[in-house]
């Protein structure tokens, strides 16, 4: 018997109701802004909690950049707006939810 969802009643390997709760409750918002000394920094917006720990420490080092994070707000020094979709996707952020501006 395998394990079935309760909520959409597909087995568990089927479900995507993990998904799609991330979908609906999240919107990940990426751009960049000017900082000091005509350089830059990428904002990665939208994240909460552990998650946004979790997320900033993950992007710092896989762009091996310094950064960071603050209520919701990931600042990565340098423009990293090319890099950080593709990093979220591999981390398991659904494309949908991200928003690069
Ligand atoms: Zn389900």
């Amino acid at each position: 018997m395998p394990d079935m969802c309760p909520r959409c009643g597909l087995p568990k390997e089927l479900c995507v109701c993990d998904i799609l709760d991330r979908e609906a409750t999240k919107r990940i918002k990426v751009y960049k802004a000017k900082a000091k000394f005509r350089k830059y920094v990428t904002i990665v917006e939208g994240l909460t909690g552990d998650e946004l720990e979790r997320t900033a420490k993950q992007l710092k080092t896989k762009l091996a950049c310094g950064g960071t994070y603050k209520k919701g707000v990931i600042e990565l020094q340098g423009d990293h707006i090319d890099s950080v979709k593709s990093e979220l996707l591999i981390l398991g952020f659904p494309e949908s939810s991200i928003d690069v501006i």
